[in-house]
């Protein structure tokens, strides 16, 4: 026994069980200057439905997502609204946790960047970043628009505004700490970059980026402000304090747990995936980049922006009378229907384009009148089987050889690439509609009366198909997943995806 034990085989076999792939993914953290919308949501579904799905594979998955509550915007929406800032970013904070559990999101950890921990880590990096002398004092021209909280070149600027905010950007001057953006450290971020060892994505942003940072050398960027009260002060100035985004990225890493010392690591560093919106690509890809570069710490493995979600051709905003709510969507096609609509809206990676009558349509074609119909359908015929056939689709996966297994690696080929949308037309093309059809042309309850075997043969497909959907379905609908297998097992269902108007 102990000779087996020791053969060299076991062994690799031993430390295989016990070190399981790791996966960090992390949303951005989202500023509390305004209450949740949609394009937070779609964010953060991507990142669970990914979290959900390494977690499937037996990876041992660690999804972070939080809020970032420094910075002028925030300093200046509180007093607006006659508020500590604490407590109004305490109130917003609140409401994204309540939006995460109303969307079943199921995160490791909801870092915020008032918490004690985070503050203390940040002020050790920076004295790092200080001490090796990345950051040096100096002074900051330029123009900065309150709601991004960013300088912006003056060349992006539209009459004098932010060209995101379409607002007056203010001309400050002053004096700061800046950290060190150019030379050596630019050099080396963009082999990281061609190399893909920091991979951005999808490839039209990994082109963008080389472009904007072969094209220039970069300016080096304030990383204080000094007449903001509300923020981490820096450890070696105390009339300064932390601008708000070299405060924010640290996230990343504090919500493991760390403490600043850049030496000591999380186990899960580097991230695996960062995932972000288009519009903060940039500063993403090289100020964050290059913090880390300073503190010698590697970096994250895929940086992956999406689009942005649009309606009826133009950018969702109040204003226009165009913005869909989550609570919107929430109320009309629940929180499966939520998810399934939102993953399912285009290309991810690409703008999409989301209306309420187009969603109200793919709505009832795909789950009311799609999986919810054909679910009814099987359900109601299974109960003229004398047995219901074996029906443990998670246990017959792992069998290889089964004709299942091919099939959901096509789907999880899909779901790994982040293109959510091909690995649910996938399941839809290929199952939902082909077995509706497929009920069609056997009428199987025509067959129950007269041809037994092949009334059983019939219903066999269409309860290994059905229950193969339910199956690939559980990072992205997961109550509708579990729904399915449980109506079979208690022969119940109380229906789903009643039809909407
Ligand atoms: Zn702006």
């Amino acid at each position: 026994m102990i000779q087996h034990l020791n053969s060299k085989s076991n062994q690799y076999a031993l430390t295989f069980m016990f070190m399981k792939k790791k996966f960090f993914i992390t949303t951005p953290i989202y500023y509390v200057n305004a209450k949740p919308h949609i394009g937070h949501a779609y964010t953060t579904i991507a990142a669970d439905v990914l979290a959900r799905f390494h977690k499937s594979q037996s990876e041992d998955v660690f999804f972070l997502t939080g809020t970032d509550e420094h910075g002028l915007n925030i300093q200046k929406k509180a007093e607006d609204a006659k508020k500590d800032p604490q407590i109004f970013a305490d109130e917003i904070s609140e409401e994204f946790k309540n939006y995460w559990e109303k969307l079943n999101i199921k995160y490791d950890n909801f870092i915020r960047t008032t918490d004690e921990k985070h503050k203390a880590a940040v002020q050790k990096a920076l004295q790092t970043l200080f001490d090796k002398g990345a950051i040096y004092k100096g002074e900051y021209e330029g123009y900065y628009c309150v709601a991004c909280e960013q300088f912006k070149n003056e060349k992006d600027l539209v009459d004098g505004r932010c060209p995101d905010h379409d607002i007056v950007v203010e001309k400050v001057k002053e004096e700061c700490y800046l950290l060190k953006m150019s030379g050596d450290v630019q050099k080396r971020l963009i082999e990281k970059i061609e190399s893909d060892e920091f991979k951005i994505a999808p490839v039209k942003y990994k082109k963008e980026i080389l472009s904007f940072l072969e094209g220039q050398e970069l300016r080096d960027v304030s990383i204080s402000r000094k007449n903001v009260s509300w923020g981490i002060t820096l450890p070696f100035d105390k009339e300064h304090t932390t601008y708000v985004w070299a405060d924010a990225f640290l996230n990343y890493l504090t919500g493991l747990g760390w403490e600043g010392n850049a030496e000591k690591l999380p186990p899960q560093w580097p991230a695996d995936v960062h995932l972000i919106g288009k519009d903060i690509l940039r500063v993403h890809a090289t100020i964050w980049p290059i913090m880390l570069m300073h503190l010698d710490i590697p970096l994250p493995k895929l940086l992956f922006a999406h689009g942005h979600i649009r309606s009826g051709g133009r950018k969702m905003s109040k204003t226009l009378g165009n913005a869909i709510s989550i609570d919107e969507m929430l109320e009309k096609f629940g929180i499966d229907g939520t998810r399934y609509l939102l993953m399912s809206a285009g290309t991810f990676g690409e703008d999409v384009d989301m209306t309420m009558e187009r969603m109200v349509e793919k709505y009832n074609a795909d789950l009311a009148n799609g999986l919810g119909n054909l679910l009814s359908r099987v359900l109601k015929m299974s109960e003229k089987l004398a047995v219901l056939p074996e029906l443990d689709i998670e246990k017959k996966l792992v069998n290889t050889g089964n004709h299942l297994y091919k099939k959901d690696e096509n789907f999880n080929e899909w779901v790994v690439d982040l293109k959510f949308d091909m690995g649910l037309r996938y399941l839809w093309d290929n199952f939902v509609r082909k077995s509706n059809l497929y009920i069609e042309e056997k009428k199987p309850w025509e067959l129950a009366k007269v041809n037994q075997p092949e009334f059983e043969k019939v219903m066999r497909r269409l309860l290994e198909d059905i229950l193969f959907v339910a199956y690939c379905l559980k990072p992205i609908m997961p109550d509708t997943s579990k729904k399915i297998k449980e109506a079979f097992e208690m022969k119940k269902t109380d229906g789903l995806f009643p039809r909407v108007k």
